[in-house]
């Protein structure tokens, strides 16, 4: 039984960046103001096309990432609220978030999104370690990060993320306590903190290919991902979410829309959106992107419906990221069927191994099962049926 759930999330993709991180395989490109500007012209195109398309309620969330939204300036910024309003209506408390990259933010430009409804800001800040961030390839420093959340905060934004990084070339244990002490001062309202991983078609990876790049041992990334966990449990923040801590009323709404496997609209290139069951995939390449959407046309590339099995297991491998867990209710709403008919199997599997645990309300990962998630995920592919 296919429960339609209406969609009331929106993802906007901005594909620029001031340049390209070394460990980068998002989807963003180094371009011109110009550039930016069409691709604005087809964005607008798009949102209007989108929001026609699909069946939707006021928004609930919208998250603006990339790239690097903030690389637009004020009058482009100015213009992306405006689209976004004029093609959607927002429900009363909607969360809005733009992503951004420290030193790419003025006070005028915060004040423009801020003016257009933005109240969640997220910075990919990764380490305040100097000479780490140059390996990285970031462009930033670590000065730039307290110029650019002086700003944050001056232009009003009191939901701030910082992203971190770690599993990094050349990081220690004691160099990352570092960086977490200077986090901790500053004092964000989230924080997102994820191991890197080598992704092929990056320079890290021709690197690591041929032996130039050291990681730390998965021994020490592990008790990395300790000191993260238990700096942020020990100063107030909640961990909901395996790699997402946030302090009370500020957890992300927008990605747990993506870890409850709900529905969400999609815009920009590259984007993946996810409505009435049907995966689709925009087109990637910015020019062929400008192009369709300008002439009024889709920028879909691909679609899948996704098979009643394959979305219950996604419920399952998305929603177990969440300390929280998936509870028999939600699935049974988004469902139409009990959990523990369909997944007995690996449930049973793990609890036995003390990975899993199981009550009255649901089902969720021991603290055990936090550091094998990956492993426990990996038994529900295929058991859906
Ligand atoms: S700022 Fe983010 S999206 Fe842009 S290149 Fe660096 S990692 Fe990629």
């Amino acid at each position: 039984m296919i429960v339609k759930v209406e969609t009331s999330s929106l993802y906007v993709h901005i594909p620029f960046c001031a340049s390209k991180c070394y460990y980068c395989d998002f989807n963003s490109y180094v371009s011109t103001s110009d550039v930016m500007d069409r691709y604005l012209d087809g964005l607008d195109r798009e949102l209007e096309a989108v929001s026609a398309a699909y069946l939707h309620k006021p928004l609930q969330t919208v998250f603006f990432g990339g790239g690097t939204p903030t690389i637009f300036d004020a009058r482009q910024s100015e213009r992306m609220m405006e689209m976004l309003h004029r093609h959607f209506k927002m429900a009363d408390g909607v969360e809005i978030s733009v992503e951004s990259n420290p030193g790419t933010v003025d006070l005028e430009k915060l004040r423009v999104l801020k003016d257009g409804g933005v109240n969640r800001l997220s910075f990919g800040v990764q380490s305040f370690d100097n000479d780490l961030l140059v390996k990285l390839g970031r462009l930033h420093d670590r000065d730039a990060v307290y110029r650019s959340w002086e700003l944050a905060r001056q232009a009003g934004f009191q939901s701030i993320n910082l992203d971190l990084m770690f599993g990094l070339p050349g990081q220690t244990v004691e160099t990352l306590e570092g960086t977490l002490k200077a986090l901790i001062e500053l004092g964000p309202e989230h924080v997102s903190a994820y191991s890197l991983k080598v992704e092929e078609g990056t320079p890290f990876y021709t690197w690591y290919e041929r032996g130039k790049l050291i990681l730390p041992h998965e021994d020490e990334e592990v008790q990395m991902y300790h000191l993260v966990m238990d700096t942020f449990r020990a100063n107030g923040y909640d961990m909901y979410e395996i790699s997402n801590y946030a302090k009370p009323g500020h957890r992300s709404r927008h990605n747990q829309v993506y870890w409850r496997n709900e529905p969400y609209m999609a815009t920009g290139s590259g984007a993946h959106g996810y409505v009435d069951g049907v995966r689709y995939v925009n087109q990637k390449d910015v020019p062929q992107y400008i192009s369709t959407t300008v002439s009024g046309e889709r920028p879909v590339t691909e679609t899948e419906a996704i098979d009643e099995a394959i979305q219950r297991e996604d419920t399952m491998i998305l929603g177990l990221r969440l300390i929280e867990g998936v509870t028999f209710e939600r699935f049974r709403a988004r469902h139409g069927t009990e959990m523990l008919d369909v997944f007995a199997a690996p449930i049973r599997k793990y609890e036995a191994r003390g990975l899993l645990t199981v009550d009255e309300t649901g089902v969720r990962l021991t603290e055990q099962g936090i550091f094998l998630a990956n492993e426990v995920f990996a038994e529900f592919l295929g058991a859906g049926e």
